[in-house]
């Protein structure tokens, strides 16, 4: 009896296809095995997700062309992941597979034509007749090779295609060639490098919240059960010392580990030390790496050459088959949520993921989300607390700077209250080192005309252009686009151009003239494009080459630098101001990582944060380093307005070029979900439709829905039955596409 597999293939698309499988390969087909397999004018590599029966006898079935696994690239539990992200996150399943095995993991082959030795004698000789038929041949005969596309492109737009090709292949004389099919790439045992001969650091004695929190990690680990542990250590604490002893302890009981980290490039102690304690055991995976890394490193994991993975969010699918330990550094960061399709939050999948494997997690953090934090206070999660720095050191005190108060001492403002100045200066004379955080790049925010009010926009999105002033470029921060800054104002021409607002290159131009003589860094995303900038700077710091360095976030992760004694804030106010529930949070967290950078030896350590909003409860938990306190008000803050965590959101995003449609769109969506939602009572809510905050973006029109609730399941299945409706309706768009969002954490 003939079998018939279902092969998921990487295109945006749902469901799986139905291919035979040859008498030959009836052996070597499994579930979870990549096979090769005719897709249109391509050969596609899939998975095989099932088997089925004889299907319709009135449909063509292909068959399946090679089987490329002996050990399938998705064992059962990982193919039931890939499943569940495609129905939790809205995202065709295939999407999702291309996500867990993308590249070169499943290659693809394009079909090419090329002359045969009959063609050639055919062309010779004269003996082509049709004006067309002659110009393929001369062209395939110029070269080895072409493609069907290269082919219609060369011969120009009025040429009639098919037919021709269908005569010159049936007469013989031009046929088709695959490019080379896809290896299988077994046995590539080329292996990453990790960097960094840190020296192998002796033993570590634990303190007693290390201690307690490891017995009890461990005690879980013997056990083999599913668990999710909080780890909630307060900066310095020894969080990764504690990681490292777990993952010592997984591998005793023969089990894998996956280590999730927000950025590898701002984490090469991380490296350091996994390398320094598991030689020849770690696996880097990350966006970072070519492809042909990325497949060796694949292969290393699969075939089980290393039982630890390194890596950012999408490491979480990395191909072991006996995991038992995931862990998440800095768990409350954003970067673990993807943006495009499938938007998953790498950190929830963590869970799900070792929910299906019976794994152990733990969700690291000086600041967690709210989310966890309240999955503690439910039961689902279990707090392990680090409370203290390790060898007894404090934590540093914080200052909050009333900026109303202070009095401009020049003729402008000064970016640098009194208090922060003076603390600089010290450290200047101490030699000491200064980390300033300001989370924003470039030079100012917007660029205005003092005569007519003119602002520069970008022309792509409806957003001001940020102005650099390192190259005198106008950039937008979200297309990119780039502008050289004119001398005068495009609507009045006057030449009264004035830069507003703040940027770290602002900030830094202003150290410099303020502090001659003083060797002064800038950290940012324009800087961090290129890796080795990163590393000469972290280095500088290292060594005491840099005597401040300015930043974004990006200065506020996980550096661990002895002489960084003075952490200053220039405006808390930045991310307080942005109009998103979680604004406080995500200020409290900020301030609190940065303000974890200082005072990490002997040396001690300060930190002065200035604001408009001295009082805001964000800012003072920060000053008293109380988590809990900001937790329980923010909690209750958010419980009041039902926000997460009180409830799931999924926005949906109706994006088009043309902003009427947009909007009809949108109503009509409003309309369905409307409809829909009766019947349900009070417990889904929905708010909008209402153009997104970031209206444009990119030449697309952005309108949203947000809806709550707090049952999620009623929220996917109201959106699954209004998709079904939209889907074969009269309105639908093709040029609108609607992006759903589930759980976002942007709302702009
Ligand atoms: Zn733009
Ligand atoms: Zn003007």
């Amino acid at each position: 009896m003939m079998i018939f597999a279902e092969v998921l293939l990487p295109l945006p698309i749902d469901h799986p296809f139905t291919y035979s499988v040859p008498a030959k390969l009836e052996d070597r087909v499994q579930k979870g095995g990549r096979v090769l397999v005719p897709f249109g004018h391509r050969r596609l590599t899939g998975c095989i997700v099932g088997f089925s029966q004889q299907p319709d006898p009135q449909i063509k079935i292909k068959e399946i062309i090679d089987v490329l696994d002996e050990t399938p690239a998705l064992n059962p539990s990982l193919l039931e992941l890939t499943r569940w992200v495609s129905h939790y996150y809205f995202a065709p399943w295939g999407e999702v597979l291309k996500t867990v095995l993308p590249g070169k993991i499943l290659p693809v082959a394009r079909r090419f034509l090329r002359i045969t030795e009959e063609g050639q004698r055919a062309l010779r000789e004269g003996r082509v007749r049709g004006e067309q038929e002659r110009a393929i041949l001369s062209l395939l005969s110029a070269r080895s090779r072409m493609s069907q596309d290269s082919l219609w492109k060369r011969l120009g737009p009025s040429s009639g295609k098919g037919p021709s090709l269908t005569v010159l292949l049936e007469k013989g004389w031009i046929e088709w060639e695959w490019s080379n099919p896809p290896l299988p790439g077994e046995g590539e045992e080329g292996r990453i490098s990790l960097r960094g001969e840190g020296p192998s650091s002796g033993p570590v004695s634990l303190t007693p919240a290390q201690r307690e929190a490891l017995d009890q990690i461990v005690e879980t680990l013997e056990r083999g059960k599913f668990r999710v542990f909080l780890l909630q250590g307060v900066t310095g604490s020894g969080k990764t010392e504690l990681y490292l002893r777990a993952i010592s302890a997984a591998l005793r009981q023969g089990r894998q580990v996956i280590f999730l980290v927000p950025e590898i490039v701002l984490t090469p102690r991380i490296i350091e030390q996994l390398k320094t304690r598991f030689p020849e055991r770690v696996a880097l995976l990350h966006s970072g790496l070519s492809s042909a890394e990325r497949l060796r490193e694949w292969h290393r994991v699969r075939n089980a050459k290393v039982d630890i993975v390194l890596g950012t969010r999408s490491a979480i699918f990395a191909p072991f088959t006996r995991l038992g330990l995931i862990i998440i550094d800095e768990e409350h960061d954003s970067s673990y949520k993807q943006e495009d399709i499938p938007r998953y939050n790498g950190r929830d999948v963590a869970i799900m993921r070792a929910k299906l494997t019976d794994s152990v997690v733990i969700l690291g953090s000086a600041t967690p989300s709210l989310e966890s934090y309240f999955n503690v206070q439910r039961r689902n999660y279990h707090l392990l607390k680090l409370p203290h720095r390790v060898r007894g050191l404090p934590l540093p005190p914080v200052e909050i700077v009333d900026l109303r108060r202070e009095r401009p001492t020049g003729s402008s403002p000064s970016l640098f209250s009194g208090v922060l100045l003076e603390a600089m200066e010290q450290r200047l004379m101490r030699s000491e080192q200064t980390l300033l955080l300001l989370n924003r790049r470039g030079y100012a925010p917007f660029i205005q005309c003092i005569d007519c009010g003119f602002v520069f926009q970008c022309l792509n999105c409806d957003l001001s252009l940020t102005y650099h002033r390192t190259d005198r470029t106008l950039r937008c921060h979200y297309c990119g686009l780039r502008l050289k800054v004119s001398d005068s104002c495009p609507q009045c021409k006057g030449v009264r151009l004035l830069p507003f607002g703040l940027g770290t290159q602002r900030v830094e131009e202003e150290l410099r003239e303020m502090f001659r003589g003083a060797r002064i860094a800038r950290l940012d995303r324009d800087i961090a494009r290129r890796q080795g900038n990163i590393n000469s700077i972290l280095e500088g710091l290292r060594e005491g080459k840099i005597d401040i360095l300015v930043g974004t976030q990006l200065i506020a992760k996980g550096h661990d630098y002895p002489r960084i004694t003075l952490v200053g804030v220039i405006s808390a106010d930045l991310s307080l101001n942005i109009p998103d529930f979680r604004a406080a949070e995500r200020t409290y967290q900020l301030i609190t990582q940065v303000a974890g950078r200082a005072g990490r030896d002997n040396l001690g350590g300060e930190v002065i944060v200035q604001t408009y909003h001295p009082h805001h409860y964000a800012l003072q938990a920060a000053r008293h380093h109380d988590y809990e306190g900001f937790c329980e008000r923010e909690l209750e803050y958010r419980h009041r307005l039902g926000y997460p965590p009180f409830t799931r959101i999924i926005v949906i995003r109706i994006e088009g070029p043309n902003q009427e449609k947009v909007q009809e769109i949108a109503h009509y969506w409003g309309e369905l979900l409307q409809q829909a939602r009766k019947g349900m009572g009070e417990q889904v809510e929905i708010l909008g439709p209402t153009p997104a905050i970031r209206l444009k973006i990119r030449n697309k029109y952005r309108w949203q829905i947000l809806l709550k609730s707090p049952r999620s399941k009623l929220l996917s299945d109201l959106i699954r039955s209004v998709l079904v409706k939209y889907d074969s309706s009269a309105c639908k768009n093709p040029n609108i596409r609607i992006n759903i969002d589930v759980d976002p954490l942007d709302l702009l």
